[in-house]
Order: C-alpha cells, then sequence, then structure tokens
C-alpha cells in the first residue's frame, strides 16, 4: 500500500515551509513583451507564466463576430517542458476546459460592450508548473488586459485554497494538489465584490468549503494589492524614461 506523505507537520507548517494561511512567495510584472498589446508575467512558488493579449482587433473569422460586444478569445497552454513528464504541445481536453473557465472568470470585468464586433485575444504559456496555474494564469491574464488599456470594471485577482492532511491551507502547491483532499479555485474582484470563477475538486464539509473559500478570498486580495503594484511599477518606468529622454 502507498505510504501517506505527511504534508503539515505537528507545528503546522508545510512541506515548503509555510504557515497554512501563507501564500507561495509571488513575483509579478506588466509589460514584458513588445509585440503584444498586453502582456504580464508571474512567478508564484515554482510556476512561471507568460500572458499576453491582442486586441481589441478585427475579428478573423468574419461571421464570429459579435453584434453588441467584443468576443473575449482565451488559450491557456502548458509548454511540453512545463511538466515533470513532458506534455504532448497539442491541446489536451484540460487545457481546452482551462481555457473555457478562464475566459469565463475574466469576462464579467471587461467592458465588453465597448468594442462590438471586435476580439480580444488572450494567450497563457505555462512555462513552468507547481500546481494552481490555472489561478496564477488568471492573476497574470487580468494584468495584461489592464496594460493593453482594455477597460475593466476590476482586477480580476485568483487564488485555491484547500485541504491537505487534514488542514484548511491556503494557495496549495503541486504536491500538496495531488497528495491532499480537495482543492478551491477561486476568482475575485475585490472591488466590486463579484466572484468570477469558483471550483471544487475533493471533499469538504459545508463548514471546511466555508473556511477555505474565505481563506481564498482573502489570498485574492493580497494578490490584487501585487497586481496594482505591477501596473503601478510599470508606469514609474515609463515616466522616468520619458522625464530622462526630456533632460537630455
Ligand atoms: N500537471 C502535470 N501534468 C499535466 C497537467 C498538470 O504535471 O499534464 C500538474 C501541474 O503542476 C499542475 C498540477 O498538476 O499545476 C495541478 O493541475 P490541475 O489540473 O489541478 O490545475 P492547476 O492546479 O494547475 O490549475
Amino acid at each position: 500500500m502507498k505510504e501517506k506523505i505527511r504534508l503539515v507537520d505537528d507545528s503546522g507548517i508545510r512541506t515548503d515551509g509555510r504557515k497554512p494561511d501563507e501564500l507561495r512567495p509571488i513575483k509579478l510584472e506588466a509589460g514584458v513583451l513588445s509585440n503584444a498589446d498586453g502582456s504580464a508575467y508571474i512567478e508564484q512558488g515554482k510556476n512561471k507564466i507568460l500572458a499576453a493579449v491582442y486586441g481589441p482587433r478585427e475579428v478573423h473569422p468574419r461571421h464570429l463576430a459579435l453584434p453588441d460586444r467584443a468576443l473575449l478569445r482565451c488559450r491557456y497552454h502548458m509548454a511540453p517542458f512545463s511538466v515533470q513528464e513532458r506534455k504532448s504541445p497539442a491541446p489536451s481536453r484540460r487545457e481546452i476546459e482551462l481555457s473555457k473557465v478562464i475566459r469565463e472568470s475574466l469576462e464579467p470585468a471587461i467592458f465588453l460592450e465597448r468594442f462590438p464586433r471586435t476580439a480580444i485575444d488572450l494567450f497563457i504559456e505555462v512555462l513552468q508548473a507547481d500546481g494552481g496555474t490555472r489561478v496564477a494564469g488568471i492573476t497574470a491574464a487580468s494584468l495584461a488586459l489592464a496594460d493593453a488599456g482594455i477597460p475593466m470594471k476590476d482586477m480580476v485577482a485568483a487564488c485555491a485554497a484547500g485541504k491537505a492532511d487534514g488542514h484548511i491551507l491556503l494557495d496549495l502547491n503541486d504536491l500538496e494538489d495531488k497528495e491532499g483532499e480537495a482543492d478551491v479555485p477561486v476568482a475575485y474582484m475585490p472591488s466590486i465584490n463579484r466572484v468570477g470563477l469558483l471550483q471544487m475538486d475533493g471533499q469538504l464539509t459545508p463548514e471546511e468549503f466555508e473556511k477555505a473559500f474565505n481563506l481564498a478570498i482573502e489570498g485574492c486580495k493580497r494578490i490584487y494589492a501585487l497586481q496594482k503594484e505591477a501596473l503601478k511599477a510599470k508606469y514609474l518606468a515609463i515616466k522616468e524614461a520619458v522625464e530622462e529622454a526630456g533632460q537630455k
């Protein structure tokens, strides 16, 4: 029989040294690609993910255009080298499903009705995966949309919580995701208090679910602050470059 791995020790510390309510270290950067209209890069623990946005632009094929709003298209893709066992570069069922849920989690944030008959194309490339790539992908995608100057009701911050070794934990890593009991990914727009994604994989009691959900929302709020900082840092760098050019 497979021996059960201990994911939380007697003092409540996880295998990567975190406390139950602690996020993995996060690095977020906006405007990292010069050939896209907007872009962002996120590192969350060992996850490394790029997001790129084009649009609003003309729709091809034309018959897909919507008369009253922009068409949001999303492709979530994992690089073959992003996981331990080489992944086929062809789109898997999982990637097709994640592309759909990520699109649906971002749609409520964007003023799509301002751009009828156009398309906004969003690409999420997972370069290295370590659990929670859908939520980290949403966080980066939302920052890339803002970087592209697309009007939004709010930024979408996303984070998962779950249960492992009987403990409710924030921001599960790959080991906790695979060996744990449940995973609850959430995408949240703090300023308008709206949830755009709520999934649950595994089993939780109603009380545990409430605890995990509230913890994930708390994680989203912390990530939202980091998104705002990343956007500010980008515009500050532009301002400094313009000022420097003006002095020459
Ligand atoms: N994973 C993998 N191979 C795959 C798909 C996923 O090793 O083909 C790993 C990867 O680290 C991913 C984790 O399993 O982050 C959890 O995947 P899940 O489907 O739960 O989505 P995620 O948590 O990344 O949103």
